[in-house]
């Protein structure tokens, strides 16, 4: 024989492969809808997803074809986010926590030919029935008459399946935006995109993933894919914890505790809510298992991060990602900025962070790139071995996303620092235009939420017949806590420009989220400043 040259795929086969090889004893514990915890391995997780990845292909499916699932961060959703691929298929992670409507529209749009479904949400499922392509309904839990049962199916699966050659280039997820600034937007993801994300997000510059670190997703696995941690951990030998639907603080806290947590994941919101926790009862959780806590999907507030370090000790890091690009940048130090005084340190901490190798950034102004001084504004282009290329079947917002070159626009105004820190201004759809000049609405946000009485703030443009648009701030206060607006006025003055002060000041109970935990800014804005505008 001559020279055989193997074409060793870079795929989630092999992620598998490598827990169940090498980690095959590793715990994946889940929290059950009774509370309870249940507790599996690699090997056990490995053999179920193989043998559902061989039910999937009895059930007749064309190569390609999408898996839609609505499911909580369990073990099932993890065995479906391996079976599906390894299969040759795509694992599409659904939002239940979207409008109805929005969710038939995103699995007409997918194409979406399976769905698995939890129990819990065969009521949406009823909803969006008649409006939706699935061929075969797989339910997790009790199975109503006519739709297939998921350990069932499973069974019939065979246990000793492989998978066979996949090409890397090939579609392994699909997954869609949240929908914060318009409507969901869909991208595909490949197996290659899913292993290299995963070894460029692992290195010790940014997680530092280990084999004994215990890795729990805060951040649910239809948002931008978990952060691509149930890969991520696996092809470490992590052990991993699933919250199930139980994300409130004391939940997570208990998982923190009782499984030493090392590594978590999330929105700013969920972790506002576990600082107020344990503002609340100090000292009575403990969290000392707890290496790093990263927030991102939006801007964490710098009273968040340092309230959580200094008087918890719980070191929240700062992290920017999409779903167009999962991962993006996390804010540790590097080693030159550890030696910096203290107050650039913090700056740096405060920005969303340092891009993952093989992510290229840019910013764009006006006139052009603009240099890294850390205070040019421009929108961040990036490139990257998993950035999407295209929106699922929408030319024409990819020929917008897009430049020539290739570079994917991402909507965000930056200022990138000398260091090559991102620092995000704000959402390009959120800036405020007064007067010709741009307000960052994140700015003022963490600039209020300073003040001691403030719970949350969100920032929002309102029409204004002089200066084109002004910032209007909606305020929470804290329990028992109250300030007027000229005291927080007054509070925020000598943090931002005379001309940023916003002249309108609304309170309300609680500021209105997104799906996925974030301002809803377009809520607010249809409140404050739409037709119906109080
Ligand atoms: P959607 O666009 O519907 O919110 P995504 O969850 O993919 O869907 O949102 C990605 C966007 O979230 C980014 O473009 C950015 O505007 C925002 N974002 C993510 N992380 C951060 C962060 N750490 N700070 C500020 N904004 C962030």
């Amino acid at each position: 024989g001559g020279v055989r040259t193997v074409h060793q795929s870079l795929d989630i086969a092999a992620i598998l492969r490598r827990a169940e090889q090498f980690a095959p004893g590793r715990e994946v514990v889940s929290r059950r809808p009774d509370r309870s915890l249940h507790r599996t391995t690699y090997a056990e997780l490995g053999r179920r997803s193989r043998q559902l990845a061989s039910a999937l292909l009895g059930l007749g499916l064309e190569p390609g074809a999408r898996v839609a699932t609505l499911l909580w961060t369990q073990a099932e959703h993890w065995e479906v986010y391996y079976a599906a691929p390894i299969a040759g298929l795509v694992t599409h992670p659904l939002n239940p926590r979207l409008h109805a409507d929005d969710v038939a529209y995103i699995a007409a749009d997918a194409g979406d030919r399976v769905l698995v479904v939890d129990e819990s949400f065969l009521g949406l499922y009823a909803e969006i029935r008649d409006r939706t392509p699935f061929r075969h309904v797989v339910v997790v839990g009790q199975a109503p008459e006519g739709l297939l049962s998921y350990e069932e199916l499973l069974a019939g699966g065979d246990p000793q399946w492989q998978p066979g050659e996949l090409d890397e280039w090939s579609t392994a997820l699909v997954t869609y935006t949240s929908g914060t600034t318009g409507r969901p937007k869909g991208v595909e993801v490949s197996h290659r995109a899913i292993a290299v994300h995963a070894l460029s997000s692992a290195l010790s510059g940014w997680l530092a993933i280990r084999d004994d670190d215990v890795v729990m997703p805060v951040v649910p696995m239809f948002h931008a894919l978990a952060w691509g941690w149930p890969y991520t951990a696996a092809l470490l030998g992590a052990k991993q914890v699933l919250p199930g639907r139980f994300l409130d603080p004391a939940s997570l806290l208990e998982l923190v505790a009782g499984e030493r947590v090392t590594l978590t994941g999330g929105v700013p919101t969920v972790w506002m809510g576990l600082l107020t926790t344990l503002d609340g009862a100090p000292g009575a959780y403990d969290t000392s298992s707890l290496r790093a806590v990263l927030s991102g999907g939006a801007t964490a507030p710098p009273a968040m991060i340092e309230g959580l370090r200094r008087r918890h000790g719980v070191p929240l890091v700062h992290t920017w990602g999409m779903t167009e690009l999962v991962m993006g940048a996390i804010a540790n130090l590097t080693d030159e900025l550890r030696q910096a005084p203290e107050e650039e340190q913090r700056r740096h901490r405060h920005a969303q962070g340092l891009p993952m190798p093989f992510l290229e950034i840019r910013a764009r102004g006006d006139s052009g790139l603009v240099p890294w001084d850390g205070r040019s504004m421009g929108e961040l282009e990036v490139r990257g071995p998993w950035v999407a290329r295209e929106y699922v079947g929408d030319p024409q917002a990819s020929g917008q996303q897009w430049t020539d070159d290739g570079w994917f626009r991402t909507g965000d105004v930056v200022a990138i620092t000398p260091h090559g820190y991102i620092h995000i201004q704000d959402r390009a759809k959120d800036l405020v235009k007064s007067g010709g000049e741009w307000i960052s609405t994140p700015e003022l946000e963490n600039a209020l939420m300073d003040h001691p009485a403030v719970a949350e703030a969100a920032v929002i443009a309102v029409a204004d017949e002089k200066w084109t648009e002004r910032p209007m701030a909606v305020v929470s206060f804290k329990p028992g806590a109250s300030a007027t607006p000229e005291e927080l006025r007054e509070f925020i003055a000598p943090k931002v420009a005379r001309w940023w002060l916003p002249e309108r000041v609304e309170f309300v109970e609680a500021i209105p989220k997104t799906a996925v935990g974030k301002y809803d800014k377009i809520a607010l804005r249809q409140r404050f400043d739409g037709p119906d505008a109080s």
